[in-house]
């Protein structure tokens, strides 16, 4: 007999969260300019915002905080984060850094110059705008299917070959300091890259003798999807996949936030020492020495623990299950999503969701407001006004996909929750026809717009 799925956890410890009206959420939406990161969190009951930094420590992490070593320099807490990066990693170095954007600062300062073109799986929106920063181009070279949401794809985080060798052979290569493979790929819908595909990219880019590197925030996930869809690998540890993985690299970033199972922390590791060198300069500058790079020493020692904890089999089949759980019910209510469901959130297709309303008042954005509104629950846009303006033209960039991601916290809401969410989309989905105007920009910044860009609703 075959029992169904239950977490390998129980509950030691609760945080009460709050329920309010529909009333009251509309007049703080207003307040908030229509933007979801201007809510307290207060005002939220199911916060879907980000899986970063929001799940929940083990008793075990806990157990570290105590312990915590804060020496300015060599700390015992950094020396077992350092023990626990090489040996899951393989790399030879490994440089702390607050969170998983300082990681690509850092790194990047060290490698990435005006003109670079730096290819890639759908960049996330960090990674790109630290090499938008520094005047270079992310190339997107995701197969095509990633981009259709009903299309059912295994690994649809992976990189077309053929676009990537385009890149690689019409550009000059002192122009590329590196390609970048997102694991899983958040971007195109939380969607894992095969271990075939990884070896061939990294094949393929030793020809022309460009270093790989992965963004590894969700690389746990990513050797789940491996272990359970990839034949060759179903009888590998999740460990053993993860080290594999990383072999066909020269490093990594990571926000710890993820995977690490922490609530803050980054990790740069790799092996080309002249990088290392360069690296760890603008490491002391930007974040700290290079035993603490922005974490302190009880964080650290909670990192070098949660790795560890985010590779056991039983976790990850129980936080996949659950954000496929969550998937798989609104996908029978009818409610659009992207398929195959994703490791860390499930993805609503607002193009399909809410034709109704204009794609140039933000389809993605709308829904995820009357989200909030309806059910008190907080996700996320991933789609035009994410996507920011070109550079050059500075119009608006319409993406092929207009998504509104609820990311589930690692560890922290229950089934019962995942019922909830889905409820609420449904009764949403039953009245999408009424769905007419979406909301205009009042203000915006630059770059990365999206954190704090000011909206208004159109009135018809
Ligand atoms: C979260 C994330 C980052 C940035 O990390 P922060 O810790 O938020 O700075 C980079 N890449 C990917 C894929 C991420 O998910």
């Amino acid at each position: 007999m075959k029992l169904p799925y239950a977490e390998p956890y129980r509950i030691k410890m609760v945080e009460p969260i709050f329920q309010s009206t529909i009333e009251q959420r509309k007049a703080w939406i207003k307040e908030a300019d229509y933007n979801l990161f201007n809510l307290k969190s207060d005002q939220v009951y199911i916060d879907l915002l980000t899986d970063s930094g929001t799940g929940a420590m083990s008793d075990r992490q806990w157990a570290e905080i105590m312990l915590g070593d804060e020496s300015y320099a060599g700390s015992r807490s950094f020396l077992k984060l350092d023990k626990a990066v090489k040996d899951i990693t393989g790399y030879k170095y490994f440089i702390p850094t607050h969170q998983g954007r300082a990681a690509e600062n850092v790194l990047f300062s060290a490698t990435v110059k005006e003109g670079d073109i730096i290819p890639g799986n759908s960049h996330f929106d960090t990674t790109k705008g630290h090499i938008e920063f520094r005047k270079g181009k992310a190339v997107d070279c995701t197969i095509a299917e990633a981009f259709d949401t009903d299309l059912y794809h295994p690994f649809k985080g992976n990189i077309d070959l053929d676009k990537l060798k385009k890149v690689l052979s019409e550009n000059p290569i002192e122009k590329i300091p590196f390609i970048i493979i997102t694991v899983t790929c958040n971007t195109a819908g939380g969607q894992p890259v095969s271990m075939e595909n990884i070896k061939a990219v990294s094949a393929l880019c030793k020809s022309y003798n460009v270093p790989v590197y992965f963004d590894a925030a969700r690389y746990a996930e990513n050797c789940y999807f491996i272990k359970v869809r990839e034949e060759a690998y179903k009888d590998v540890s999740i460990k053993d996949i993860a080290k594999e993985m990383f072999s066909y690299g020269d490093g990594m970033t990571m926000s710890s936030k993820k995977d690490g199972l922490v609530n803050m922390g980054g990790i740069i590791a790799l092996n080309d020492e002249p990088t290392y060198r360069t690296a760890i300069t603008f490491n002391i500058m930007y974040e700290g020495f290079i035993t603490y790079g922005g974490m302190s020493g009880r964080d650290m020692g909670a990192l070098a623990v949660g790795l560890y904890e985010a590779l056991d089999y039983d976790y990850l089949a129980s936080r996949v299950t659950q954000v496929q759980y969550l998937g798989e019910k609104m996908a029978e209510f009818g409610v659009p999503v992207q398929k195959p469901i994703g490791g860390h959130a499930v993805y609503l297709d607002a193009n399909k969701f809410v034709p109704t309303i204009p794609k140039e008042e933000y389809r993605a954005q709308s829904l995820a407001i009357e989200l909030y509104i309806v059910a008190g629950i907080r996700g996320v846009e991933i789609g035009t006004i994410l996507a920011d303006r070109d550079p050059e033209t500075r119009e608006n960039r319409y993406p092929e996909l207009e998504l509104v991601r609820l990311a589930i916290p690692r560890r922290t809401y229950t089934h019962n929750h995942m019922e909830y969410i889905a409820a609420a989309l449904h009764e949403i989905y039953i009245s999408r026809h009424e769905a007419k105007n979406g909301y205009n920009i009042l203000w915006e910044a630059p770059i990365m717009r999206h954190f704090t860009v000011k909206l208004e609703k159109i009135q018809s």
